[in-house]
């Protein structure tokens, strides 16, 4: 067993650009299956409706935030901002217990760079090599060609992540009107895409992992949320230390660690960092050096995950132990949030509503005997379908007489009311009188709302 000499640090001078070795093995394959489901996912997304509704919209500037197709109102903001919160702390205690393995396995950036965008570099320009060799060499013909081709694609391809994106943010149908309408109607709309295009092949083909390792805040927030229990890609330096290359049998030092200094782990790494310096920030989880590693372990026969998932107390005290309580203490905090969070959902009520008397009113004695009271009323339909409806007082001393009749509330609509309350005086007693009015539909009560009755004190 190697001694402990070796000292992480937890930053690396990175040379630019990168030139990452194609990776291979068995990690990578998992990482094709759950990269490409998740792409499929999120390119199909936008084209699933339920109720009517994209599945997941996102439009900041209508202010319609939709999510499982349920449509979350301004009205309903407070589930919107639980469910926003609900996720952050998924995401913290994630990383708190898993690492940064979001960042290389499902981050839209990594999926989109690494399963798309350099797949088709080592197709066209070869392997990191040879890629290097490209660029330092002359511009020849092969050159120019293999340059025009990489980057009509990567543009290409851009366009395409650029509808996509504004498919979640404006909606797949009035991104579908913008494409098929004269340009002439769509200027604003022709500009967004122009320009989403342009910064996505400006990330895709030249800023690339810079996005990861310094502009992205989640990363730059590793330092605070990883502690020395949380599970990161690692290089176990108990085992691979003190490094040398392999050597004649007879010439091998006798303490040697596993690690034959091959190098192969930092050229693999899409960020350009040596992971036997320790825990670095530019550290994606990808685990690309994890496959080079085991196939290497693998040649010298030795057994595999030199480098692999451990936390630093792992490496440090030399077990495979895990802390399981804080996992679980976790992942009961977390399910809770989420009770709650679906509770939130499923007690939405489909109608929204604000009552209120009429600005500078106070009551109206009428002829007949009664005093009437006149309110505003404000509707929502959030049911995502025409809706059928009444307005109904729950004490029956009171009759509701709309001033504009209306029966149906058009698929979300936001309807606004005048109504009165009319009551025989000799009915109430007090100068306020606390009344609940009820939204109705197909005998369903969706909303009750509280208001005053005002009548003449009586004697
Ligand atoms: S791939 Fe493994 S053996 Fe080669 S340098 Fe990296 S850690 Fe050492
Ligand atoms: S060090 Fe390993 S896991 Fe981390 S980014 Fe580089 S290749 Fe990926």
């Amino acid at each position: 067993m190697a001694t402990t000499e070796y000292k992480p640090t937890i930053s690396a001078k990175i040379p630019r650009p990168i030139y990452a070795k194609k990776p291979h093995g068995k990690l990578l394959k998992y990482r094709h299956w759950f990269g490409y489901s998740l792409l499929a996912i999120f390119i199909a997304m936008p084209f699933i409706k339920v109720n009517g509704e994209q599945f997941l919209l996102f439009n900041i500037l209508d202010r319609k935030f939709v999510i499982f197709g349920t449509v979350f109102w301004p009205q309903d903001m407070h589930i919107f901002v639980f469910g926003m919160l609900v996720f952050m702390v998924f995401i913290v205690l994630f990383t708190v217990v898993y690492g940064r393995v979001w960042c290389g396995w499902a981050c839209p950036q990594t999926i989109f760079m690494e399963l798309i965008f350099r797949k088709i570099e080592y197709w066209i320009e070869g392997d990191a090599n040879q890629q290097r060799k490209l660029n330092n060499g002359p511009n020849t013909s092969n050159k120019i060609a293999k340059k025009t081709l990489k980057h009509f694609i990567f543009l290409s391809i851009s366009f395409l992540i650029s509808n996509l994106f504004l498919s979640y943010v404006i909606g797949v149908d009035q991104l579908y009107k913008i494409i098929t309408d004269p340009v002439t109607q769509h200027l604003g709309g022709l500009v967004s895409i122009i320009i989403f295009t342009l910064m996505f092949y400006g990330v895709f083909a030249y800023v690339r992992e810079i996005v990861c390792t310094t502009i992205c805040p989640y990363g730059r927030l590793q330092g605070v949320l990883l502690d020395d229990q949380s599970l990161v890609v690692a290089y176990n330096y108990q085992r691979g230390e003190p490094r040398s290359h392999i050597k004649k049998k007879e010439e091998q030092p006798v303490e040697t660690g596993d690690c034959i200094d091959c190098n192969l782990c930092v050229q693999v790494c899409p960020t350009g960092i040596d992971i036997r310096d320790g825990l670095q920030l530019e550290c994606v989880n990808c685990t690309a050096c994890i496959d080079a590693c085991d196939d290497v372990m693998e040649k010298i026969n030795r057994p595999p995950k030199l480098i692999g998932f451990y936390s630093s107390k792992q490496i440090e005290e030399n077990t495979n132990e895990k802390n399981n309580a804080r996992i679980l203490a976790y992942s009961i905090v977390l399910a809770l949030l989420l009770v709650v969070f679906g509770w939130l959902i499923f007690s939405r009520t489909t109608v929204g509503g604000t009552l209120l008397r009429a600005k500078g009113t106070s009551y109206q004695m009428n002829a007949d005997g009664t005093v009437s009271n006149l309110y505003n009323l404000e509707l929502i339909n959030k049911s995502g379908n025409e809706l059928p409806f009444k307005l109904e007082s729950l004490d029956k001393n009171f009759k509701i007489k709309l001033v504009n009749s209306r029966e149906v509330l058009a698929k979300d609509e936001t309807a606004q009311f005048s109504f009165f309350l009319i009551a025989d005086s000799k009915n109430i007693k007090d100068y306020k009188t606390n009344l609940k009015i009820i939204v109705v539909s197909e005998e369903k009560t969706l909303e009750t709302l509280k208001t005053t009755f005002i009548s003449p004190p009586t004697d």
